[in-house]
């Protein structure tokens, strides 16, 4: 029913030409494959990594409006998203679900101002809205969020939006566009894009794992590469000006005594003006995030020291058992790719941005995961035009996402055994091993499973039992083996919080 990656490989190299090429493999690229592929245009998709290996899955992981952007004023932008939101919860409802938050309030106007802010949150979603927001007095806030700091506490205020696994969602992604006759690659780098009489037609690219080179030609090629973004602009256009401008966020992973193993915290006010979340997600809460501006792009960035403490310090004052470096289990950073208008972050606008270059090649770039449907339709629909095709309807809008927990490998042996200390079972392991295209024990750490992010020493322990089960399923050689686990135990340091600085 899934093909393996060879096979997807091998059907990818015998076909001469593709209606639509996607560069890159994270909720923008997906997104366009999926709605290209159920169209009915054969589509492939080429992501240099794992699928996700960039900011896709190192998100706040909501499905959300944005009650900052309604701050700001965006309301259209809002509205659009909170149109995806409910799309998302009944399209996936095997990975996105709602989740409560609360807004702990310290002074008597704020609990009324945020009151305010909420209900027109609400009126936003219209029909679509999960549960109606409403005042909590100082009992009820505790007993939503028993970790919350209570000196001086006037009450909260309660809202609901939407959660997900986000690196779950990508593969539940490729798997729907599979399923609908498209092909999507990891390990396949683009290096080059080829031209003819002026126009785009197609991509070089490397396989990662083998190192051959194969050239795909396409009516129409898109970018949506992230961060990467002016990489292939610059293939394009040499002298192309770049577009891009990267913001990194991080996110600090605590137990869920720190704050509650169900309620969602939101403080709108830092010192700085940003939103600061903790949000309960698979046993742990994820506190985030930053917005420091970065100038290079990488596929791992990492955690800045001032990062760590920020949030550290944010912790500390809204969390009544304050967070030390020592209980931190995990540290991930991600970078926003930003469209460059202006030096503060903070004021460029998170709406996506679509360009069309002189060769043909469609750029899109920016919205956030919570937008990637609507990002895919109106790329297709800018790809539709560029290459001369009739329009045709896109069908992603009440598409059903499929749910891979539904497949079962029927020839398995493997005892269903959690891991110590995981939320996952050696049969989630071998189902990742058969449908999901893992390539890397890292791949499966990180993204099939989220050990990495859930607790990054303990995950290098349940790494030895993965890397066994990976081993005999794919053949490694010992020697293949070790240097899996040793090349995961390097990338588990960058997650590692050093205790003292
Ligand atoms: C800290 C943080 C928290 C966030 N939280 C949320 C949230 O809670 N909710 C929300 O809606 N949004 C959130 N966002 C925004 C959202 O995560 C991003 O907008 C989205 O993930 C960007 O996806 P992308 O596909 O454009 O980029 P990426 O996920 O980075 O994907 C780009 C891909 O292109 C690949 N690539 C690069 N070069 C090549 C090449 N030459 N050949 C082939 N492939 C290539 C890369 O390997 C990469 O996988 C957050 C962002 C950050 C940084």
């Amino acid at each position: 029913m899934i093909p393996s990656r060879s096979e997807l490989l091998k059907k990818a190299a015998s076909t001469e030409l593709w209606d639509i090429i996607v560069i890159g493999g994270g909720a923008t690229g997906l997104g366009k494959a999926l709605d290209a592929a159920s169209r009915g245009y054969s589509t492939l998709l080429l992501e240099a990594h794992d699928f996700g290996k960039g900011t896709s899955s190192k998100s706040t992981k909501l499905i959300h409006g944005g009650v900052r952007y309604l701050r700001q004023g965006n309301v259209k932008m809002v509205m659009k998203a909170l149109r995806e939101r409910g799309r998302l919860l009944k399209n996936a409802p095997h990975i996105v679900g709602p989740l409560q938050f609360v807004v702990p309030c310290y002074k008597w106007w704020h609990k009324l101002w945020h009151g305010i802010g909420m209900k027109v949150y609400d009126a936003l979603a219209r029909s679509l809205g999960i549960a109606p927001s409403r005042w909590l007095d100082f009992d009820s806030t505790i007993s939503l969020l028993p970790g919350i700091t209570k000196a001086g506490l006037r009450g909260g205020v309660s809202y609901w939006d939407g959660q997900f696994d986000d690196a779950r969602l990508l593969i539940s992604l490729a798997q729907t566009t599979v399923l609908n006759r498209g092909i999507p690659l990891n390990y396949m780098k683009v290096v080059g894009l080829t031209t003819f009489n002026g126009r785009t037609t197609g991509v070089e690219a490397i396989d990662q794992e083998s190192g051959t080179a194969y050239s795909f030609e396409g009516k129409v090629v898109i970018n949506a590469t992230g961060a990467f973004t002016d990489q292939i602009r610059h293939m394009d256009q040499p002298s192309a000006k770049g577009i891009m401008q990267a913001a990194q966020g991080i996110h600090l992973v605590l137990d869920a005594s720190f704050l509650s193993e169900k309620t969602a915290v939101m403080v709108p006010g830092t010192d700085d003006g940003r939103v600061i979340f903790g949000v309960p997600w698979h046993g742990k809460v994820l506190l985030g995030t930053t917005d420091t501006p970065r100038d290079t792009v990488s596929l791992e960035p990492k955690a800045l020291e001032e990062e760590i403490d920020y949030l550290l310090d944010h912790a500390g004052r809204y969390f009544s058992m304050k967070p030390r470096r020592s209980d931190v289990l995990s540290v991930y950073a991600g970078l926003r790719p930003l469209v460059k208008a202006n030096k503060e972050t903070k004021a460029i606008s998170r709406d996506h941005t679509i360009e069309v270059s002189k060769t043909g090649l469609v750029t899109i770039t920016g919205g956030k995961w919570t937008t990637y449907r609507q990002m895919g339709e109106d790329a297709v629909n800018r790809a539709e035009k560029v290459a001369g095709f009739a329009r045709r309807k896109c069908l992603t809008r009440n598409m059903a996402l499929f749910d891979g927990s539904t497949l079962r490998d029927e020839e398995s042996q493997e005892p269903d055994l959690p891991l110590e200390g995981f939320p996952y079972s050696t049969a989630d392991i071998e189902r990742a091993i058969q449908f999901e295209w893992p390539v890397s024990l890292e791949d499966m750490m990180a993204r099939r499973t989220r050990c990495l992010l859930l607790n990054a020493a303990h995950s290098k322990l349940a790494s030895l039992k993965i890397a066994e089960q990976m081993a005999r399923a794919f053949h490694w050689t010992d020697e293949k083996k070790q240097t899996e686990i040793e090349q995961y135990a390097e990338l588990v340091s960058m997650y590692e919080v050093t205790k003292d600085v």
